[in-house]
């Protein structure tokens, strides 16, 4: 099996339950397993939801869990990249998974990005479940932080060394628990503008804001002084309030 597909296999059933009990399901619930591979979590997960949907890209993987399961009536196994699934077409759904590391940036985005999601209770590398809950003026502090806490609320619940995986990963992991906000801690105008200040700010996170904020707005060091926001600040320094502060602003300007 390839440790090129992330495959390291969290067998412990203490361990396992946790995270179910974690993730506060109950049996009207839609769960979606992202990377099953051989079907432990699966298991209990079938036990505590009402339908849940398992996807496992590895082709083999995918035959064992079929022949584990067989026609289990609660369970769709679906032999697919998670990042190539219409999770908006499954209605009201929360994700319970030991993900693939490799694919934990784009699978967050992707997921955060559906209105349908209610919450996910995920195993991922212990450093970014730092960077998810990371403050201001922090190392950790990144577009994926501010992002993730406007969309959902996350907690990191407990770590798990590697020594319980099998294979054991070369990184510490975390189990991080992300409910979708009911509403945004704040109010923006244009979440897309908003989301595309962020990423701009931080693609260049050494550098002043001011410089980062010039393919946007040429006269970018007036326009943050007059809405009081010091120009030689770096994207690490500013809370949430301030980016939809200035992405607020910028949008009153460009439809000016
Ligand atoms: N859930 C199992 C457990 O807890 O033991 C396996 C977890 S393992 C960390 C990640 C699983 O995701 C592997 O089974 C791997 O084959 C699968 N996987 C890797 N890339 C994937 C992708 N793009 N889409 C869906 N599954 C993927």
């Amino acid at each position: 099996m390839g440790k090129r597909l992330g495959q390291h296999f969290l067998r412990n059933r203490g361990i396992l339950q946790k995270i179910v009990e974690i993730a506060q399901l109950t049996h009207e619930d839609i769960v979606v397993e992202i990377g099953a591979g051989m079907g432990d979590l699966t298991e209990l997960l079938l036990n505590n939801a009402r339908e849940v949907i398992a996807i496992e890209i590895d082709p083999v993987l995918y035959k064992i869990l079929r022949e584990r399961f067989g026609l289990t009536r609660n369970l769709k196994i679906i032999n697919k990249d998670a990042l190539k699934v219409y999770y908006e077409e499954l209605g009201q759904f929360k994700v319970v998974a030991n993900i693939p590391y490799y694919i934990t940036k784009p699978l967050i985005f992707r997921l955060i990005e559906a209105e349908n999601l209610i919450s996910m209770t995920l195993t991922i590398q212990k450093e970014v479940a730092e960077r998810l809950v990371a403050k201001p003026s922090t190392k950790a502090y990144s577009a994926l932080s501010i992002i993730t806490q406007y969309l959902t609320e996350p907690e990191i619940k407990f770590y798990i060394p590697a020594t319980y995986f099998s294979p054991p990963p070369d990184v510490s992991s975390a189990v991080i628990k992300l409910d979708r906000r009911q509403k945004p801690p704040v109010e923006v105008t244009d979440e897309k503008l908003f989301f595309r200040v962020i990423k701009l700010a931080f693609g260049k996170r050494r550098k002043m804001l001011s410089n980062s904020l010039i393919s946007i707005i040429d006269e970018s060091k007036e326009f943050l002084s007059n809405i009081g926001i010091d120009p030689m600040k770096r994207a690490e320094e500013l809370s949430i309030d301030d980016f939809a502060r200035i992405s607020n602003e910028l949008c009153k300007i460009c439809k000016d």
